[in-house]
């Protein structure tokens, strides 16, 4: 059998499957089985920030897993100890100690649980639109009956206010509320960017009622866009979730905490939680995007993209808006349609709800890149 077919028999198909074999990747280039070459401009939903096939990431990983591939937390080791430190030297204010884990989901659920413990309180406030990940608790907190409705009853202590409106939170948040959790760029609800008044009126009150603010930067980490975190624009959080493109592609997360938060010992834990091949990617991963100038990229290449983007004159855009190299073109139509001929003319991007085209390409992306990408666009829009 092919690779479709394998994948088709021996997989769950929950994914909606783009009829391609990816097989290598280089920078911001991927090559399909039969060698065609596409600009990605998806990144492994913004996993790959610095690119495809990266030597200085390949070389920490194979160095390290011959040296000491894993070591239980139950242990000190010198590469966790090295990353931990450096996260809190790049994370901003006084966000200085880190619980390492695995995924993007891991990250919230370990946010919601730090959250309770520290507050004694139960109740938590998320936006519609948001997207947490898919385990119970992240479920609960991300937006969309469609996702909930197979694997009801949810956790229950979740409210959902509109993104954007501090009216609206305000009324929601109580003496019962634990956290408020928010992306600063709701990736998968649209592209939408969130106003820096809203963000700090929300930091005003989380103060004001004892209640932890958690942001949730697993997509927009790592200088996607354009700052190392985005919420260095807009507010402060008491807790910053982390992972996608933390370890230059290898699975890993992390939850960013204050002083402020307090977690029993034992009462939270992982076993491949800051394994010492995920901190040496990820270390390795910082460095290339330091190195590189790729937060500055991302801004400079960001809006270069932008203003192309909305120099396409075209009847079916309605909006062309982001932050940085997370870009969202919202049609007047169904995106999906769209995002299919891009991959014909080869260009791999996004869907975020059903009309909007996200492109979240590699920070590493050149202007002949996003040319590329830009005339592709033309053609088809
Ligand atoms: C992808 C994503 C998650 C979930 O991450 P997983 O690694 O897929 O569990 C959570 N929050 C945001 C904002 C994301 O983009």
């Amino acid at each position: 059998m092919n690779t479709k077919s394998l994948e088709q028999t021996y997989e769950l198909a929950v994914y909606p499957r783009r009829d391609i074999v990816l097989v290598s990747g280089k920078g911001a280039r991927l090559y399909d089985e039969d060698g065609r070459e596409y600009i990605d401009c998806a990144a492994n939903v913004g996993v790959s920030n610095i690119g495809h096939g990266h030597e200085t990431v390949a070389k920490a990983i194979y160095e390290q897993y011959r040296s000491l591939g894993n070591c239980y937390s139950m242990f000190y080791n010198p590469v966790r100890a090295r990353l931990a430190e450096k996260l809190a030297k790049l994370a901003p204010a006084d966000l200085n100690r880190v619980f390492f884990c695995n995924s993007g989901a891991e990250a919230i659920e370990g946010a919601l649980k730090f959250a309770r413990s520290t507050t004694g309180r139960q109740k938590i406030i998320s936006a519609m639109r948001g997207f947490h990940g898919k385990t119970m608790g992240a479920l609960a907190a991300t937006w969309g009956s469609e996702y909930q409705k197979p694997f009801v009853p949810m956790m229950p202590g979740l409210t959902h206010v509109p993104f954007n409106n501090f009216a609206k939170l305000e009324t929601a948040l109580s003496e019962e509320t634990a956290a408020v959790l928010l992306e600063i760029v709701q990736g998968e609800g649209g592209v939408r960017v969130g106003n820096i008044d809203y963000f700090q009126r929300v930091r005003e009150i989380c103060n004001s009622k004892g209640v932890i603010l958690i942001i949730d930067e697993v997509q927009t980490g790592f200088g996607r866009t354009g700052t190392m975190f985005a919420c260095e624009q807009f507010v402060t959080p008491d807790i910053l979730c982390l992972a996608k493109s933390l370890a230059g592609g290898i699975p890993m997360g992390a939850v960013l905490c204050s002083d402020r938060i307090n977690v029993p010992v034992k009462s939270h834990t992982s076993t491949f939680g800051g394994n010492p091949t995920a901190c040496a990617a990820a270390l390795a991963s910082l460095e290339v995007i330091e190195k590189e100038r790729l937060i500055e990229n991302a801004d400079a290449q960001g809006n270069y993209f932008k203003e192309k983007l909305s120099r396409i004159d075209s009847k079916k855009i309605r909006d062309v808006r982001g932050l940085g190299l997370m870009i969202g073109i919202e049609l007047k139509e169904k995106a999906g349609p769209y995002v299919h001929m891009l991959m014909d003319k080869g260009v791999i991007a996004l869907l975020a709800g059903a009309t909007v085209i996200r492109l979240l390409p590699p920070l590493v992306i050149s202007r002949e890149e996003i040319d590329f990408v830009v005339s592709a666009l033309k053609e088809i829009l």
